[in-house]
């Protein structure tokens, strides 16, 4: 072998050695160029919050909540796993989290229960896994991902889901586990307004009481989309569903192309809103195909701002495309949503009227 090419050879072996390639895949270390920006995007739920509604303490717990999310997703980002496992980890803190309605702090029903929808969809194979009203699941979104796994079924509600995570080795938990005061006492409150026939209107007359109208109206769904540095694309949420729903209700977050969807060819989203509507527009499925032809943002915004908005409905989505970055789109006056990009950096809005220049969510 000539002298130059051997030299070559061995430069090229060297700077491969100290690169960090090679950890995940060769063909596409994390310092290629070209190789498509891994990000993760998570929301918190959407409402029609004004900045007096939320204490400087709860506006902390959930920026920490969101950032600890975004934290782990990226983790698994960085690590070269797909953009499954990111979404996965990343909706795993939020519903761990007490703040928000999804695992620990969801809603209870009309009845007094706490009952928990999930979805995820990997955007590599359009395979998706759900589970509805399932109780005493500490993490409905790893149920749903046995679902997709191991179930040979795309959703699994109620009593089965339950019997098929016990099959899978889950350890049940009881509702104590999932209820928080703040919670309950929301519940207490709705069901004497009920049962005194006062109605949310002439609640939301008191200061204190508009308090409690904003959280029982707050979305608080969590959701979590995701690239990886391959470029496949992923969805998840998990929710309690709405407040003081009838027992049995199921919302958009397990139906897949109602509140999640994900294709690699072209987009991925996670919804949070009145679930009804997102179930009857089809709105992430809709988002989706839409991409194609008018651009992400554009898409989103017309099912957001146009199609749910003519029906007075009221919500928002996260969405993401195979390149370019990610939307925020939303009808409310706030949705909890963060952002972590390819190199690590961290930004949480709150509010529709804040600045979002750093990072156009
Ligand atoms: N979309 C959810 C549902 O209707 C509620 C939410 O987003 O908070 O179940």
């Amino acid at each position: 072998m000539p002298a130059r090419i051997f030299f070559s050879l061995l430069i090229t072996l060297v700077v491969g050695l100290f690169s960090g390639r090679g950890h995940a895949d060769v063909s596409q270390g994390p310092n290629d160029p070209g190789r498509p920006e891994a990000v993760l995007v998570v929301h918190g739920g959407a409402g029609d919050l004004s900045r007096m509604m939320l204490t400087p303490f709860e506006r902390n717990a959930y920026r920490s909540a969101l950032e600890e999310a975004l934290l782990a997703g990226y983790a698994r980002l960085q690590n070269g796993d797909a953009a499954l496992d990111a979404v996965q980890a990343a909706i795993i803190v939020l519903e761990d989290s007490p703040y928000f309605n999804a695992g620990r702090g969801a809603v209870f029903n009309s009845a007094g229960d706490i009952e928990l929808d999930a979805a995820i969809m990997d955007g590599r194979s359009k395979e998706a896994g759900a589970v509805a009203i399932v109780q005493g699941v500490r993490n409905p979104i790893l149920l749903a991902r046995a679902v997709k796994e191991k179930s040979g079924h795309v959703m699994l509600a109620g009593k089965g889901a339950r019997r098929f995570a016990k099959r899978q080795g889950f350890d049940l938990v009881g509702e104590r586990y999932f209820r928080t005061d703040r919670q309950w006492r929301a519940y207490k409150r709705a069901k004497k307004a009920r049962n005194g026939g006062v109605t949310n209107s002439n609640l939301s007359r008191d200061s204190d009481e508009q308090r409690l109208t904003w959280r029982e109206r707050k979305y608080g769904t969590v959701g979590a989309i995701a690239r990886d540095r391959y470029g496949n694309l992923a969805a998840g949420g998990s929710t309690g569903g709405s407040f003081f729903k009838r027992p049995g209700r199921i919302g958009d977050t397990p139906i897949v192309g109602a509140g999640v969807y994900a294709d690699n060819a072209t987009c991925a989203v996670a919804g949070t809103g009145e679930g009804e509507f997102f179930i009857r527009l089809s709105l992430a499925y809709q988002i989706c195909s839409e991409t194609a032809r008018i651009g992400l943002v554009q898409s989103a915004e017309k099912a957001v701002l146009k199609d749910l908005a003519s029906l007075n409905a009221k919500g928002g989505v996260i969405a993401l495309a195979p390149v370019g970055p990610p939307a925020a789109i939303f009808n409310t006056k706030a949705m909890f949503r963060g952002v972590i990009n390819d190199q690590g950096s961290v930004s949480i809005h709150i509010f529709a009227d804040e600045d979002t220049s750093d990072n156009g969510l």
